[in-house]
């Protein structure tokens, strides 16, 4: 299907151990966390260093063969994951895990690309140091992956995205060249910031090696609170208090549609309801501190009272052990695993600007509620960002089926309407193959048009991930 001399050459790079050329053995490789996408693969090649990524990438391109970087494959868009050709090769990350360095005077991490990001955080742990990127799939995505996704999760209000997160970069350009970008500085004004271009590019410009990463003092008390809120509006109104109140120790704030937190009660074990009404909104509502003794707590219930005379909360419950901190976080955190339960499960991930959020919510759910009369709408996400997870189960009783043929169509609806309030189709999760059909309907034509320039300049060959972010052709 591909260059008879593929294997061979790729072989005495990365020895038989770096490559996978049996179904079997390519199989987890080539289908998504989810199961939402799946491709077929020439084989899959994972090299055990930079050099050996720039040794397959120079012999692919050579052979006119594309590559499909991938890291922990938990991307939500289908980004890492290889067409149906067969001829494309899956290049994982996955043997390049090496944290390199940790240095706790200048804040900083340097490590591999396939390094996860659990491991990352852990290892900034074991130095008094905190790395803040925080995501549920932590346990598996790997730091390339979030680097290339500008991954943002639940501690962006604070610390950013990994835009913000990141110093320095080591890239494998699509000729096989080596960009040696892992610089430790915070000031460096020497002309264009290239790190920035391959951060979010989902693999279409290079192949990401290494990062040196910021870290930030460990924190050493939290307080955390789930508060029952009359309206989606009401969470922007309680946000404010919060960050007026607080400052930096607001370092998340969650919001969730009643719609989304029954999916949890109704199919989490364990969970419970923790107010005896029903009500339409919920926020969950976490400062911290690097003070061991910062009376969070006191500072939680201030900002509580305000918000209850302002009216922008009807109860709220604050959690006074380690374990029911970690029951608050299950009920926000198993949103997404509960609605699959459901039917299948439409996703859309927006933003707006935070003033806009309540006109949008309410002129979105009712434009869907006239299409699809009984759809349940399952919104939820990081509110202080602007970023809305809308995501779209079928009306009780009817067919999976029905309802998956009106994806399209549905999706329109929701990225139309995050345009008329100047938002954006993708907030955090990137274009991948899932929108890359369908961003020019989204996107000022020039700024896509400056786009395809960069690509063409990294990768006249059209051989790094194609297909994803901007369409073929
Ligand atoms: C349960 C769950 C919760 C999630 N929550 C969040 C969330 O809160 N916030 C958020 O932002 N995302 C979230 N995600 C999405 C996903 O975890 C992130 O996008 C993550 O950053 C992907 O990392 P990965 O290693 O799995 O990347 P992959 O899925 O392997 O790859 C993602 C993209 O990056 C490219 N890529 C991977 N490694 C490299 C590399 N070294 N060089 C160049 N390109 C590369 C791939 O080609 C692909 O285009 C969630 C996913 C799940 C399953």
């Amino acid at each position: 299907v591909t260059h008879p001399d593929l294997p061979t050459r790729l072989r005495g790079v990365v020895g038989d151990g770096g490559l996978v050329t049996d179904p079997e053995g390519m199989r987890g490789y080539l289908t998504d966390w989810r199961g939402a996408y799946s491709g077929t693969a020439a084989l899959v090649v994972r090299p055990g260093s930079t050099a050996e990524v720039a040794a397959v990438v120079r012999i692919c391109r050579e052979l006119g063969v594309a590559l499909v970087p991938q890291g922990g494959n938990t991307g939500l868009c289908g980004g890492a994951v290889p067409d149906s050709s067969g001829r494309q090769v899956v290049l994982s990350l996955d043997r390049m895990r090496r944290i390199r360095a940790v240095d706790p005077v200048n804040q900083t991490i340097t490590v591999e690309a396939g390094a996860v990001l659990q491991t990352v955080q852990e290892a900034a742990a074991a130095v008094g140091r905190l790395f803040p990127l925080s995501l549920g799939a932590e346990g598996s995505c790997t730091i390339g992956g979030n680097l290339s996704t500008n991954a943002g999760g639940t501690g962006v209000l604070r610390y950013g995205t990994m835009r913000d997160l990141t110093l320095g970069l080591e890239v494998v350009l699509p000729d096989g060249e080596v960009w040696h970008g892992l610089r430790g500085l915070r000031k460096d004004n020497t002309g264009y910031d290239l790190k920035q271009l391959f951060i979010g590019a989902e693999g279409t410009l290079g192949v990401i090696t290494a990062a040196v990463l910021k870290l930030f003092p460990a924190v050493r008390s939290r307080a955390t609170a789930w508060v029952a809120l009359p309206s989606g509006g009401a969470a922007v109104e309680l946000i404010g208090v919060f960050q007026e109140l607080c400052g930096d120790r607001l370092t998340g704030f969650e919001v969730m549609s009643r719609q989304s937190v029954d999916f949890v009660l109704r199919h989490q074990s364990g969970a419970r309801d923790l107010f005896a009404a029903v009500h339409p909104w919920y926020a969950l509502v976490e400062l911290s501190d690097t003070l061991p003794d910062a009376a969070l707590d006191e500072l939680l219930e201030r900002g509580l009272a305000e918000a209850f005379d302002r009216s922008a909360a009807e109860d709220a419950v604050v959690a006074s052990s380690p374990s029911q901190v970690a029951g608050l976080w299950a009920l926000r955190e198993g949103i997404s695993e509960a609605q699959n339960y459901e039917g299948p499960s439409l996703k859309h991930d927006v933003t707006v600007p935070i003033s806009s959020i309540a006109a949008f919510v309410e002129a979105t759910d009712r434009a869907l509620g006239d299409a699809v009369p009984g759809i349940r709408i399952v919104t939820y996400g990081h509110i202080g960002d602007g970023n809305l997870h809308y995501n779209l189960s079928k009306p009780e009783g009817s067919e999976d089926a029905d309802f998956r043929a009106r994806a399209d169509e549905l999706a329109r609806i929701v990225y139309d309407s995050t345009r008329s309030f100047d938002g954006s189709i993708s907030a955090e999760h990137g274009l991948g193959q899932s929108k890359a059909g369908i961003i020019a309907d989204y996107k000022d034509a020039y700024e896509l048009q400056l786009m395809r320039g960069v690509k063409e300049l990294f990768d006249p060959a059209g051989l790094m991930n194609p297909g994803k972010v901007l369409p073929l052709g």
